[in-house]
């Protein structure tokens, strides 16, 4: 892919990146672009035509034809329209022509896309409009190759259809009330402050020839069925064991394709499940990082193709295993550098530190519960609460310093608290001292404090985050108006602002204690405790999705101009279509499998018993084994009997809501039970009769 060229060399190389721009465009140009790139600063349209010129000219020594808007619907995650560079000039001959107008909007029919009834069909205008933010890339995919713009996406009367615009109107809000608080601090330098996100991606490769072969994979990315093998996880021998040389060989293409479009990839290994995998990019500031995280999961998807896996990015591929996550970490930067969730060596004196995680307190006190409907969908159902993951409690782990710290400036007698030990350890004179972060690690809680940033694990495996990006920029930003409000009153009337802002610290701490957990997110006691304090714990879908149209998230929303009231009830909607949709589709493709493959295997298995029986006559052994397997038929047509009536159920219930309860109760009892039946025949069925590819084989051979 990139030969033997230094990725120093190739980092970029795809993308209309700095030095692109400079031989493309004239200086003038490019400085008002930069200043849009980095400032944000409002695009001149003056200046679109040269842009989109010299775009188009990068482009065609690219080998593209084609151009097109790039953009995130709410369902799916990303959505493309190519059309070519053709047009004609004054004589007709054909030459490559692009617009400022093509560069900066674009219109593509919206009908398709959901909009929880916000726009109705007739009216189906929705057009793209260009992201300056975020790189243009050339995507080469096969014969192919199309210049890229990340795009935002709204309908014709100005609703939001997309995921990006309100990301940049909640980075917005966050970043303007960081940036009042250092000022508040007296930082005369920075310009601005930025949110960091780095997103830890995980994922399971398979054989191609496995997938293709499992009906319940290809429509619903996760086995519905299979017996557990006798070997699982058991041993951890795969977390960071050495990488299988076949999936090393996907790893180096996979970054290779990355670095070409200027995607940071940092770190690749194995996770805790066989077959399992992460990607760590390193951290950029948010929309990057979105956009590029999206890129990422469709980049896998290809070159898994190309090496004959499959990718899978299921929240629960395997039951009984482990599942994948996406793990966001979340921080704050100044335009000098500095992150704002330094605690440095000397926490307890950095009081702005210590009023960014108040505001981090105060946010998640307040928001916890749409943190959780944030990462609601079907998938992460499995993951969320079950056994490995995060539980659907959302808390905060602060690790024992950090703890201990906002202990005693709630008691008040801080002074009096020792810095943190020493944090490196002797290991060996001839080794390097290590040093160690001022938090351990505390894998069971979905929100943690990891040394200078918020680790949020609960983000589902194929999600975009950039749902929960937007739901803890405005925690946040919410938690640092708090702040704000009792600290601006002494702005230019206190000469060290520090300890006024201490005293608004210890408030919001003793008002926000029942939000810090440092103990094991997995335990019953912990659930019984946190019903005692209050907190929200969204068992499933339907119910974490009822957040969305609270009154407190719709202010909350509305007050910060992310989303208006209606445009949180078609995302709710949006979202419980999308899960009804998926049960229904899960439900009846299991219902097949059960009827058209266990069952006709499960016969065939009990014919060729039949006949050893009558061979041997009256064997006691068989004789119990043939009824055994009676009994198993049985269930398995009971259980898609129950499945039948769930069904007829849901597709009569007109409310929408009603028909996703239903079908995250009864619905999820019909899928284990015909799971389960189909499980037990899969253990007893001999080998050579059995149609599909088994746990022991998906999960251990590629
Ligand atoms: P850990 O071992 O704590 O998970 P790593 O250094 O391996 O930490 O980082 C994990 C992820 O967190 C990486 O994707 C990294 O880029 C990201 N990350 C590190 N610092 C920040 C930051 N300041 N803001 C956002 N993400 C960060
Ligand atoms: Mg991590």
């Amino acid at each position: 892919m990139n030969g033997k060229a230094p990725l120093s060399e190739t980092f970029g190389s795809i993308t209309f990146n700095r030095q692109a721009m400079m031989k493309h465009l004239s200086k003038a140009v490019y400085q008002k672009l930069r200043d849009v790139i980095d400032n944000e600063e409002k695009l001149d349209e003056q200046i679109a035509d040269e842009v989109a010129h010299g775009m188009k000219e990068w482009a065609l020594t690219l080998g593209a034809t084609h151009f097109c808007h790039w953009f995130q619907p709410q369902r799916g995650v990303t959505a493309e329209k190519h059309d070519s560079f053709l047009a004609f000039d004054e004589q007709g001959a054909p030459i490559e022509r692009f617009s400022g107008r093509q560069l900066i909007q674009s219109e593509p029919d919206a009908s398709s896309f959901p909009s929880g009834g916000m726009r109705s069909t007739f009216e189906a205008r929705g057009y793209t409009a260009w992201d300056p933010t975020s790189p243009a890339f050339v995507l080469q995919s096969g014969r192919a190759a199309t210049l890229v713009i990340p795009s935002v996406y709204l309908s014709w009367t100005g609703e939001v259809l997309d995921m990006k615009t309100p990301l940049l109107r909640a980075l917005k809000a966050v970043e303007e009330r960081a940036f009042r608080v250092l000022k508040l601090f007296g930082n005369r330098t920075a310009k601005n402050v930025r949110v960091t996100i780095g997103p830890e991606q995980e994922y399971f490769l398979i054989s191609k020839d496995f997938f293709n072969r499992r009906p319940d994979l290809i429509y619903c990315g996760r086995t519905l069925f299979g017996a557990a093998s006798a070997k699982q996880q058991q041993m951890e021998d795969h977390y960071f064991g050495s990488i299988n040389p076949k999936a090393l060989d996907f790893m180096a293409d996979l970054d290779a394709a990355l670095f070409e479009r200027g995607i940071p990839a940092k770190t690749r290994h194995n996770e805790v499940a066989p077959n399992q995998f992460e990607l760590a990019p390193i951290f950029e500031t948010a929309n990057l990082a979105i956009d590029h995280n999206l890129q990422v999961m469709e980049i896998m998807r290809q070159t898994a193709e190309k090496h004959g896996f499959a990718l899978l990015l299921h929240e629960k591929p395997f039951a009984g295993i482990n599942g994948s996550g996406k793990h966001m970490n979340f921080s704050m930067s100044d335009s000098d550098g500095r992150n704002l969730f330094e605690p440095g060596t000397a926490p307890k004196k950095n009081v702005q530190f210590l009023v960014f995680l108040a505001a981090i307190l105060a946010g998640v006190d307040k928001y916890g519960g749409l943190l959780r409907a944030a990462v609601a969908e079907a998938g992460n159902d499995h993951r969320l609460g079950a056994n490995e993951a995060p539980p659907a409690i959302m808390s905060l782990y602060l690790g024992g310093y950090l703890d201990r710290l906002l202990n005693e400036i709630e008691k008040g007698s801080f002074d009096k608290m020792e810095a943190p030990e020493a944090m490196s350890h002797e290991l060996l004179k001839s080794l390097p001292s290590i040093a160690l972060d001022n938090a351990d690690r505390n894998r069971t809680s979905p929100i943690a404090f990891t040394g200078n940033k918020f680790e949020f694990r609960a983000v589902g495996s194929s999600q975009s985050i950039a749902e929960p990006a937007i739901a803890m920029c405005l925690a946040v930003a919410y938690g640092l108006d708090r702040l704000l409000e009792r600290l601006e009153k002494f702005e230019g009337k206190v000469a060290d602002i520090a300890p006024k802002a201490l005293s608004v610290v210890r408030d919001v701490v003793k008002e926000t204690k029942r939000i810090r957990f440092e103990g094991n997110g997995y335990s019953p006691e912990w659930h019984k405790e946190a019903a005692k304090r209050g907190l929200p714990n969204a068992k499933n879908t339907p119910e974490a999705l009822e957040t969305f149209v609270q009154k407190d998230v719709v202010e909350l929303y509305t007050k910060y101009g992310v989303l208006s009231k209606d445009e949180l009830h078609a995302k709710h909607e949006i979202k419980l279509e999308t899960y009804v949709k998926l049960k229904e589709i899960e439900l009846r493709q299991l219902r097949e499998l059960a009827v058209t493959c266990v069952a006709p295997a499960l016969a065939r298995h009990m014919n060729s018993y039949g006949q050893a029986s009558a061979l041997i006559g009256g064997s006691k052994v068989l004789k119990a084994r043939l009824s055994e397997y009676g009994a198993l038929m049985e269930e398995v047509y009971r259980t898609t009997g129950v499945t039948d009536e769930v069904l007829a159920k849901s597709l009569a219930e007109p409310s929408l809501e009603k028909r996703a309860k239903l079908l995250a109760s009864k619905g999820v009892e019909a899928l284990e039970g015909m799971r389960s039946a189909c499980d037990r025949i899969e253990e007893v069925v001999d080998q050579q009769l059995w149609p599909l590819p088994k746990y022991r084989e998906m999960l251990f051979l590629l």
